[in-house]
């Protein structure tokens, strides 16, 4: 029967991305949070970029309602236990994540597949913890999940291959493209990137360039989309502090200490994009950057 039904847990920047392109590609989604509000805010934020999708003309308003009506929300974890696959992307904290498996585990039927969206949390850890480590990978989505194309898609240590499949078919049911990533601190993408983006905070607390000059230099001068610490402030400031610390605990190496001007930001509450602040102000017209 393959996978019909996806069990999402938590719905914030990650989960409602990961709702809307899953039930756009036709599975049947539940959604789960801690929060009524991340809850309400994810369904909202859904039917939005679903209608700019439909104003841009790359889906049809009957597409779009399609999509809605197939996401369901719920702040009981248990509600989640008949779904084919669960993608956990609750905040990147491990004892949050293993705590929801745990609590998921009494619900499951015996064939759901267990994942995690988490950036940097050994998913061989993870998966030693639940009664089904053979049928735990990591499922890693980039942000936004409706623009990137990427999946980054991690087997544990036990991780068996009819699972490894079943998650690589989900993937291109989605229309991305996957990348097989080994079990090892923040995997491909943020082990590359995010010593990036801790190095121009460091730049940034040296006082060799401003937020502005960081951000322009590395804009016109390498060619990236957005400036490192734009990037930092859209991904999450305690979510890059987050990674950091696994890189750094994980490879016992110097060069991954987080910059502690980035621990300073997150112990502040200025997160980024999703408090309003970070490395930029954004509670005016246009962001204006904090130093
Ligand atoms: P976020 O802060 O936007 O959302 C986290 C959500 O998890 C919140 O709504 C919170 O209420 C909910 N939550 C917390 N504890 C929970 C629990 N016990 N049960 C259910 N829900 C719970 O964070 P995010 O940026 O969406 O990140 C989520 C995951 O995705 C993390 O593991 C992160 O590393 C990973 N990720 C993030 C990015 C990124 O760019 N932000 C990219 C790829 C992967």
């Amino acid at each position: 029967m393959g996978i019909q039904s996806i069990g999402i847990v938590g719905a914030g920047q990650m989960g409602n991305g990961i709702a809307h392109v899953s039930a756009l590609a036709g599975y049947d989604v539940v959604m789960n949070d801690v929060s009524q509000d991340s809850l309400t805010k994810a369904v909202g934020l859904i039917d939005k970029n679903l209608t700019r999708q439909v104003s841009r003309e790359k889906i049809s308003e009957d597409e779009k309602n399609a999509a809605l009506g197939r996401i369901s929300t719920t702040l009981k974890l248990a509600e989640l236990g008949q779904c084919d696959l669960i993608i956990e992307a609750a905040t990147e904290r491990e004892t949050i994540k293993q705590a929801i498996f745990e609590d998921l585990l009494p619900h499951l039927k015996p064939e759901t597949i267990l994942t995690s969206n988490t950036s940097s949390i050994s998913i061989t850890r993870l998966a030693s913890r639940t009664d089904r480590p053979e049928k735990f990978m990591g499922f890693h989505f980039m942000n936004p999940v409706p623009v990137m194309q990427l999946v980054e898609l991690i087997r544990g240590i036990a991780t068996d291959e009819p699972t490894f499949k079943a998650c690589l078919e989900v993937v291109e049911r989605l229309g991305k493209t996957a990348a097989s990533a080994e079990d090892f601190p923040a995997f491909i993408v943020n082990r590359i990137l995010m010593p990036m983006i801790n190095e121009a905070v460091y730049t940034l607390y040296e006082g060799v360039g401003s937020v502005k000059s960081i951000d322009e230099s590395m804009k016109l001068g390498a060619n990236h989309p957005m400036g490192p610490l734009e990037l930092a402030d859209f991904i999450g400031l305690d979510t890059c502090l987050a990674i950091m610390n696994v890189l750094h605990d994980g490879l016992a190496d110097t060069k991954y200490r987080p910059c502690p001007l980035l621990t300073k930001y997150v112990e502040a509450g200025w997160l980024g994009r999703k408090t309003d602040r970070g490395f930029y102000d954004y509670r005016g017209e246009v962001p204006v950057p904090t130093r």
